[in-house]
């Protein structure tokens, strides 16, 4: 077969979070740098967001060819109540031996194999097909230098971090309160310490890592991640910043109930409140939540789904919406809905949340501060209510509150308590209608342009990221060929 351009095979995770990242970054990488994409998914059943989202004119794969993979059977590997962040690095490694297969099949055979995070086993078939390799962090550059940085720590100062609850101090970037540092990183008995602690060592096996982030956003910490007297001599390879890589939406083109509803309120009077593809409250917080809105006042669009209590992220793998009498699901409080009908909406599970964030009518969002959450927010110039349940989400809400100024937040941590009613009303309404809000608005407005920038063809560094990239496998494209001729 005559190879004529650089074929790039991305592996990816299951879950919104990681897959709608990953098909943005094909479809760019396919229409503007020239590649042929294939993009290996591990399927989901055919009820769940990720494979409506797959089928649905709003994926827009067209430019990528994306294969769907069974996912395996681990339940003879891993204990049902284990994280999830377990269950899906499981999931993918015993998914390799079919990843392996596959690209052996192939005729025009990969030049660069891209992994997420969860995926990074995979990097052993670089050197099997002679294809250069790439880890694609769907987050942000704190949460790699953090991962990179930990697996290197001398003991004692890991001590400090964990049992004396000292902020973790990485060179060349702020400090990491031990509040906000990912529950992986704690407890060295824990199974999920003992797989993702490791893995920091082996970031520097790629030929670069690919983060979603652009400078306006993180400057020191992508600084420091590439300088060799700070973070990047632990980095040793190129860090390619490539954000914000979001589902590019049209308000005004998509179907949807929420959005009909949005056109007839005024401009930025809405709250949109949603906790990601899998994030849940408790019975009493969601209560609180709900009778926080209500007293506040305000117009907003909340996304619901029953509570769970002891556990914030169960619902990444299971997603029903509970009963509903009277128009209120059993959860909220007795005759929620209609007493709010006038002013709000609570949709049930999922809802298309880049179309309304992009809406002018919103101007406000509650997150549980999920990267691409927060990235959809900053391009559509949305300020947030920051509300971190697990993983990075902590470092993210300090981020945007203490380094952006883009959002504000609880006095304590939702993990540490129920947040009240009235606390709630407070923070909804400075971000909703107090000058506060509107200080906020301004300065996300002003990193919105900045995310254009990034992206553009003219100099943008996201664009000249991946042309670093295209060139390095058009180079080992040369290569092949070469030798295909010597042959
Ligand atoms: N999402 C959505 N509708 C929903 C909930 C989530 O479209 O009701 C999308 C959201 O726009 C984002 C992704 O799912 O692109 C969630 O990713 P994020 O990193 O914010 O959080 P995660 O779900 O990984 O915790």
């Amino acid at each position: 077969m005559k190879i004529t351009k650089p074929h790039a095979a991305m592996f990816a995770s299951p879950g919104m979070g990681h897959v709608i990242p990953v098909i943005e970054l094909g479809k760019r990488l396919a229409g503007s740098h020239g590649f042929h994409v294939t993009i290996f998914v591990l399927e989901a059943d055919a009820a769940s967001a990720q494979s409506q989202f797959l089928n649905s004119p709003g994926c827009d794969a067209t430019l990528v060819n994306v294969i769907g993979l069974p996912p395996p059977d681990i339940s003879g590997l891993v204990d049902p109540s284990a994280f999830f962040g377990i269950k899906l690095l499981i999931m993918m490694r015993e998914t390799i031996p079919i990843l392996r297969s596959k690209i052996a099949e192939m005729q025009h055979k990969p030049t660069a194999l891209i992994v997420d995070l969860f995926g990074m086993d995979a990097l052993r078939l670089g050197d099997e097909f002679n294809m250069l390799t790439y880890i694609f962090i769907a987050s942000n550059a704190r949460f790699l230098a953090v991962a990179l940085y930990f697996p290197t720590l001398e003991k004692d100062v890991e001590e400090e971090h964990i049992i004396k609850k000292k902020p973790l101090v990485l060179p060349g970037c702020e400090p990491v309160r031990f509040e906000d540092t990912l529950e992986t990183f704690l407890d060295p008995t824990q199974q999920i310490y003992q797989e993702f602690v490791p893995f920091g060592l082996v970031f520097p096996t790629a030929d670069g890592i690919i983060v979603n982030t652009w400078d306006d956003v993180e400057p020191k910490t992508l600084k420091s991640l590439q300088d060799p007297k700070l973070l990047g001599r632990i980095t040793r390879v190129p860090v390619y910043p490539i954000g914000p890589l979001c589902r590019p939406v049209d308000p005004s083109k998509t179907n949807h109930p929420v959005l009909d509803w949005l056109n007839k309120q005024p401009d930025e009077s809405v709250l949109y409140i949603s906790f990601g593809s899998g994030g849940s409250l408790s019975a009493k917080q969601l209560a609180e939540l709900a009778w926080g809105l209500e007293l506040s006042g305000q117009r907003f669009v909340w996304v619901v789904r029953p509570p769970v209590d002891g556990s914030a992220c169960s619902a990444y793998f299971s997603v029903n919406s509970g009963e509903i009498r009277d128009g209120t699901p059993d959860y909220l409080p007795k005759g929620f809905v209609s007493r709010t009908r006038e002013r709000g909406l609570v949709v049930l599970s999922w809802a298309p949340q880049a179309e309304i964030l992009a809406h002018q009518a919103v101007g406000g969002f509650l997150t549980h501060c999920g990267w691409n959450s927060i990235l959809e927010s900053v391009v559509s110039g949305v300020p947030m209510i920051a509300w971190p349940l697990f993983a990075e989400q902590m470092m993210n809400a300090t981020l945007l509150k203490e380094e952006l100024g883009i959002a504000v937040r609880s006095e304590k941590l939702p993990s540490e308590g129920v947040i009240t009613r009235t606390e709630i009303e407070a923070l909804v309404r400075r971000i909703m209608v107090e000058e506060e809000g509107c200080e906020m608005r301004k300065k996300v407005k002003k990193l919105q342009d900045t995310a254009e920038k990034s992206l553009s063809c003219d100099g943008g560094t996201a664009y000249e990221s991946l042309s670093r990239i295209t060139e390095e496998s058009e180079h080992l494209l040369d290569r092949v060929r070469c030798m295909a001729r010597g042959a």
